[in-house]
């Protein structure tokens, strides 16, 4: 079928009058006809002239003048190109009905919106490549109204006079973590860059080689110390670092001792590293403060549903570490935002650094972390309310009655689904080697491989997600979103040979 117009601007019906082109297959010459003389360049009609005509005018209404000149010249140009290298042209592809077509599928792809709604059945519940943390709904409703409209950003009601953005999210953080003071920025990187950048630029910083992680992309801890403008001084092996260590190495011109939390790896067996608190007295005595990068970081205890190795921040807060940083999108659960903590001089000097402003956030990002920082101010429903806590919090049972349920409806399609128990990863560089207990849905006998399956429902909208797994499909419902679960057995059933 040829599609004049996509159904997702204005659906296409039968017959959409005079944007249908001729009927082309009967007089598509058959390809052994190769004696078919190409075109000639002039007989290429003119951008003007076809622009004139009415299927291009309903074009033109529906699109605007300027997308719809652009695509008619770009397609003319390319047959252009065709035909001066020789290449096979069929002269119907000169006629105005194909021509609509052509430069109709240019502009149709360039106004589809590239991101659209994703069904996460991976569970891996902070997927980095599909957006970490979903937000909360409270939190989204709260940005809406910030970002549709003008805002208090930076002006205090009260006196009318001109306040600080932090203010918004600062005293709030403060009141969760037990910090004395608090500052946002972009994400936790500009955060890490943004504090070594402040407290130590042209000074050592040292830290433990067990510590020099690559998150993912440009970002080694190595490498953002040199940018940020301050010298690492690696101590202790790999595998072990003392307090010691940290004492030997310090001189005069050390700035900072730092502890970057290892989220995306584990060292296991013959190990030893400084507890935060010994630092923090280390730093005392050495009169240095200690920087904590954690990443991840949860603002509440996850060590019920067996997540031990992900420390909750109001608890190193009190260790009396200097300054500390999360991100907002892993396990808090928030937008992509750096939360930055400590002492209040630390902070204040964080802030008053030039750079600050280049990694500040924007009206919306504040709204959506204040909202969620809100949410855990009542820790009975925060479980409910953050999707990523959520999903963690899900028993094993609630998981199972969920993947047993979409098993019997595809099974009611006649589609082959069995469950089985599995484990669901957390994910966004957090928890390593800790998994939560899930039960999977496994679906094989599409009529297809389970690659060209996946593929089909990637295709989907909203675009579904699942392992491969055993040859099979594996779908995990851990990382569904309330009522994902029917458009997933819709999806599933939408593929079925
Ligand atoms: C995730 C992480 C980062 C980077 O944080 P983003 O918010 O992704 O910029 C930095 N350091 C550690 C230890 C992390 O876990």
């Amino acid at each position: 079928m040829i599609m004049t117009r996509t159904a997702f601007f204005e659906p296409a019906g039968p017959d959409t009058g005079p944007l249908s082109p001729a009927p082309r297959s009967a007089t598509i010459p058959p390809v052994s006809q190769k004696a078919t003389k190409n075109p000639d360049l002039r007989d290429l009609p003119k951008v003007d002239v076809l622009l004139g005509t009415q299927p291009f005018a309903d074009l033109i209404t529906q699109f605007g003048r300027v997308l719809v000149t652009t695509e008619t010249r770009a397609a003319l140009e390319d047959l252009r190109e065709r035909l001066k290298s020789g290449a096979q042209v069929s002269p119907e592809e000169l006629d105005k009905a194909a021509l609509l077509e052509a430069v109709n599928k240019r502009v149709t792809k360039l106004m589809l919106p590239k991101l659209c709604r994703v069904i996460n059945a991976t569970g891996v519940i902070l997927h980095t490549s599909l957006g970490r943390a979903p937000l909360a709904e409270r939190a989204v409703e709260s940005a809406m109204r910030e970002a549709s409209g003008y805002s208090l950003l930076e002006l205090d009601r009260e006196s009318g006079k001109r306040s600080d953005r932090d203010k918004l999210v600062s005293s709030l953080i403060c009141r969760l973590t037990g910090a004395e003071a608090a500052t946002v920025v972009n994400n936790n990187a500009a955060a890490t860059m943004i504090v070594l950048n402040s407290l130590a630029e042209g000074h050592e910083v040292v830290c433990s080689r067990a510590h020099m992680v690559e998150i993912g992309g440009s970002y080694r801890m190595p490498d953002v110390m040199r940018k940020a403008g301050v010298t690492l001084r690696e101590v202790g092996c790999t595998n072990k670092t003392r307090a010691q260590d940290f004492e030997d190495a310090s001189g005069p011109n050390t700035a900072m001792l730092m502890k970057v939390h290892t989220s995306n790896y584990a060292i296991v067996g013959f190990t030893e590293e400084p507890e935060l608190a010994e630092l923090v007295s280390l730093g005392k005595k050495l009169k240095l403060p200690v920087f904590y990068d954690l990443g991840s970081g949860s603002m509440v205890d996850l060590a019920k549903f067996g997540l031990t190795r992900e420390p909750c921040v109001p608890d190193l807060m009190k260790s009396g570490v200097d300054v500390l940083c999360i991100s907002g999108d892993k396990l808090f659960g928030g937008p992509q935002a750096g939360m930055i903590m400590g002492s209040k001089d630390l902070i204040e000097k964080i802030k008053r650094n030039a750079l600050f402003r280049m990694v500040r956030c924007d009206k919306v990002t504040l709204a959506l972390l204040e909202a969620t920082l809100r949410l855990y101010l009542k820790p009975e429903n925060v479980f409910e309310r953050v999707p990523t806590l959520r999903a963690i919090a899900r028993t094993e049972d609630d998981v199972k009655a969920e993947a047993s349920k979409i098993a019997a409806t595809l099974d009611q399609l006649g589609i082959d689904a069995s469950i089985a128990q599995a484990q669901s990863q957390i994910g966004g560089g957090s928890t390593p080697g800790e998994y939560l207990p899930t039960t999977v849905v496994i679906v094989r006998g599409l009529g297809r491989s389970p690659d060209a399956a996946a593929t089909l429902l990637r295709r989907n909208t909203p675009s579904v997600f699942c392992r491969i797994e055993y040859d099979a499909l594996v779908f995990d419902p851990r990382s569904l979103l309330p009522g994902q679960a029917e458009e997933l057995v819709a999806a599933i059933g939408a593929i079925k040979q």
